[in-house]
C-alpha cells in the first residue's frame, strides 16, 4: 500500500533520513496506518514547501510512503511520456509566435502528427542575447529582438518561476515534465515554487526548437505576421494562413495566435479587421482589466531578515519571497513577478516608451530582491482622453493607449534607457530624491518625481498600499527601498476573444487566439497551458471536418 503524508522539519534536518523516516512513522500512525521503520520500503519525494508565518521557519515534505512493497512507477520521468509524431505535410497550422503558448502549441500539435509552422518575428535565443545586452550599452531598443520578443518569447529571459494560480486551464505536472523532458533541473517537479532562472532557460528552449523540427515541424525567425489571410467561406470569414512582412503568404488550414501582450501592431492589425465590418458582425477585440504600476527594489538581505523573522539566512534557506495584497478605492494593489535575489531589466519593445520587468538567475544570489508593484485598471478607470467611441462605446484599444502614454511619459522623466526612480519614503512623503541608493537596473535610474507624474489613481492606490504593506512586513518602507518605473506589462489591457467551446475567433473561423497576449493567461506556466488548448482545438476541428 501507499500513502501521501507530509513530515514537517527545521531547515537545518531537510537532509536528515533518519529524522524523515521517524517522523514518516509518526505521521502514518496518525493518519489509522500502523507501521515500523523497517515496514517502509520507499518514502518517494513529490513536493516541499517552506513556512516562514508566525515566527519561524519550517519546511514541509511531502512523500508518498510505500509500506510492504515497492512503488509502481516513481520520479519525474513517469509524469510525461512524449508521444510527438512524424508531421504530416498535408495538416498545417501556423503558429504566430514562440513564446511559452506557441512553443507548447506547436510540441500539442505534433502528438497528432499536425505540422506546426512557427513564425517569430525575433532571432533565436543565442542572438537575443546580444541585442538584450545592447539596450544597457546603447539604451536602444531593437523593435524585434528584445526582452520580449524573440526564441522563447518574453518567457526566456523571464524569471522561469513556474507556479500558477491557475489550476483550472490544463494539466500543471505536463508542462513542468516538458520542461524537465528538456534540461530544466527534477527540482522544478517537486517545489512548491519551481524556478528555472534566466540563465538556464535559454538553452532548454533551444531543445524545444529541436524537438520540433526534428519532428518535421517548421521554426522561421526574422517572419513578422502583418496580417491574417482571411478567405470568404460558405459560413463567413476564416483563415487561411498568414501574410508575412514581407509580403509572403503562407498558407494553412487554421492559424495559432499567440503573439503576447508586448506586440501592440498584432492589436492594431486586429482591430482593424473589426473596423472594417458591419455593426452588427461579431467582434475580434475586447478591452480588459489589466494592472499597472512600479517595482519595488530592496537590498536582498533586508528582505530575507524580514521574511526570516531577524534571523540571518542560513544556507539551507532559499532568498526570501513575499507576496503582498491590499485594497484601495475599490481596487486591488498587489505584489507580482517577485524575484528574490534578482534584477530589474528594460523590457521595452519600442525605442518611445521604457518598461521594466524583473527576473532572477537560478542561483538567486544577486544583493537585490525585487516585485513589481501594481494596481488594477479597470476599462473604466483609463482616461477619457485615450478612448475612442466607436458605435457608441469606448473602442478596445483605450487601455493599450493608456499603456503607451504611461510608457513614453517614463522615457520623457528617464534618458534612453535610464529609467525614472524615487526613494520609496520620498514617493510617500512628496518629496524629490536628492541621492538614489545602488540598484540593479543595468542601463541605470534617474531621480523623478514619480508621484507627479504617474496618473494619480495609480499614485494614490500605490501610496496607501505601501503604507499597508509595511504592517505586514516591518521595515517594508525604508531608506533603501527604491520605486522604478514604470511595470506595465504584467497583464494584457485587450482580450482576443474566442468562442468558449472552439476556440475560434467569433470574427474570424479558424484563427484561435492564444496565450497571454490574447487575454487568457498569466505566466509561463498558464500560457503554455493556454498553447496546448488552443492546438487541441485545432486538432479536434481537423476531425470533425473530415466525418
Ligand atoms: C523579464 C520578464 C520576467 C518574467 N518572469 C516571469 C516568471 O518568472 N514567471 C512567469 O510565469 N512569467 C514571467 N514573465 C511573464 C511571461 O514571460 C509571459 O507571461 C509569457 O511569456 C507569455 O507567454 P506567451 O507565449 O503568451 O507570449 P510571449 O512570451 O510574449 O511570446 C510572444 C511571442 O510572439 C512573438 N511575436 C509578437 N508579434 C509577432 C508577430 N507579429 N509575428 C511573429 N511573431 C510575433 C514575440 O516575438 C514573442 O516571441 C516574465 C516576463 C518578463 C518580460
Amino acid at each position: 500500500m501507499n500513502k501521501n503524508i507530509t513530515v514537517t522539519v527545521n531547515p537545518e534536518d531537510e537532509g536528515n533520513q533518519a529524522l524523515i523516516k521517524n517522523l514518516a512513522v509518526a505521521e502514518l500512525a496518525r493518519l489509522g496506518v500502523s507501521a515500523r521503520e523497517s515496514d517502509i520500503t520507499e518514502l518517494v519525494f513529490r513536493k516541499k514547501s517552506i513556512d516562514a508565518r508566525r515566527g519561524r521557519v519550517k519546511i514541509h515534505l511531502m512523500f508518498e510512503a510505500w509500506i510492504g512493497e515497492s512503488p509502481s512507477a516513481k520520479g519525474p520521468e513517469a509524469a510525461f511520456a512524449p508521444a510527438w509524431k512524424k508531421a504530416d505535410p498535408s495538416r498545417r497550422v501556423v503558429v504566430v509566435g514562440s513564446g511559452p503558448a506557441g512553443l507548447f502549441a506547436a510540441l500539442r500539435l505534433l502528438e497528432s502528427g499536425v505540422t506546426p509552422i512557427v513564425v517569430e518575428r525575433g532571432v533565436p535565443a543565442s542572438d537575443r542575447k546580444r541585442d538584450i545586452a545592447d539596450i544597457s550599452r546603447e539604451g536602444k531598443i531593437n523593435p524585434d529582438s528584445n526582452y520580449c520578443f524573440g526564441e522563447g518569447g518574453a518567457g526566456t529571459f523571464s524569471d522561469g518561476k513556474l507556479y500558477t494560480r491557475s489550476n483550472k486551464r490544463g494539466d500543471i505536472g505536463r508542462i513542468l515534465a516538458i520542461f524537465n523532458h528538456h534540461g530544466a533541473n527534477d527540482a522544478i517537479l517537486t517545489d512548491a515554487h519551481p524556478h528555472i532562472g534566466s540563465d538556464r532557460l535559454p538553452a532548454i528552449i533551444g531543445k524545444m526548437r529541436e524537438t520540433i523540427v526534428s519532428w518535421g515541424g517548421e521554426v522561421r525567425f526574422g517572419v513578422r505576421c502583418a496580417s491574417i489571410a482571411v478567405k470568404e467561406g460558405p459560413t463567413g470569414p476564416r483563415a487561411a494562413g498568414i501574410v508575412t512582412a514581407s509580403g509572403e503568404t503562407i498558407s494553412a488550414d487554421a492559424v495559432i495566435l499567440a503573439t503576447g501582450h508586448s506586440a501592440r501592431d498584432v492589436y492594431e492589425m486586429i482591430a482593424e479587421l473589426d473596423a472594417g465590418r458591419a455593426a452588427d458582425a461579431p467582434r475580434a477585440l475586447e478591452a480588459k482589466t489589466f494592472a499597472m504600476g512600479v517595482r519595488v527594489e530592496h537590498p536582498r538581505e533586508l528582505i530575507d531578515k524580514i521574511q526570516y523573522h531577524g534571523r540571518e539566512r542560513s544556507d539551507t534557506l532559499p532568498a526570501a519571497e513575499y507576496r503582498l495584497v491590499a485594497q484601495s478605492e475599490g481596487r486591488g494593489v498587489y505584489s507580482f513577478c517577485m524575484c528574490p535575489g534578482g534584477l530589474i531589466v528594460p523590457s521595452a519593445t519600442e525605442d518611445s516608451g521604457i518598461v521594466i520587468n524583473g527576473m532572477s538567475p537560478s542561483s538567486r544570489n544577486t544583493r537585490w530582491s525585487n516585485a513589481a508593484i501594481v494596481v488594477e485598471t479597470r476599462p473604466e478607470d483609463v482616461p477619457a482622453e485615450f478612448r475612442k467611441l466607436r458605435d457608441g462605446q469606448d473602442d478596445a484599444l483605450a487601455g493599450l493607449r493608456f499603456r503607451t502614454w504611461v510608457e513614453e511619459e517614463a522615457k520623457k522623466q528617464g534618458d534612453g534607457q535610464k529609467a525614472p526612480a524615487q526613494r520609496l519614503e520620498d514617493f510617500l512623503a512628496g518629496k524629490d530624491s536628492t541621492t538614489l541608493p545602488e540598484c540593479s537596473y543595468s542601463p541605470g535610474i534617474i531621480a523623478s518625481r514619480l508621484d507627479r507624474w504617474l496618473p494619480e489613481q495609480i499614485r494614490d492606490r500605490l501610496a496607501e498600499a505601501f503604507v499597508d504593506f509595511d504592517k505586514n512586513m516591518k521595515g517594508f518602507v525604508c531608506k533603501e527601498a527604491v520605486l522604478v518605473a514604470p511595470e506595465t506589462r504584467t497583464s494584457s489591457p485587450v482580450r482576443i476573444l474566442r468562442d468558449p467551446k472552439t476556440l475560434e475567433s467569433p470574427a474570424i473561423a479558424g484563427l484561435y487566439p492564444a496565450g497571454e497576449g490574447a487575454g487568457y493567461a498569466g505566466g509561463i506556466v498558464s500560457s503554455a497551458m493556454d498553447g496546448e488548448r488552443c492546438a487541441d482545438a485545432t486538432v479536434a476541428a481537423f476531425a470533425s471536418r473530415r466525418e
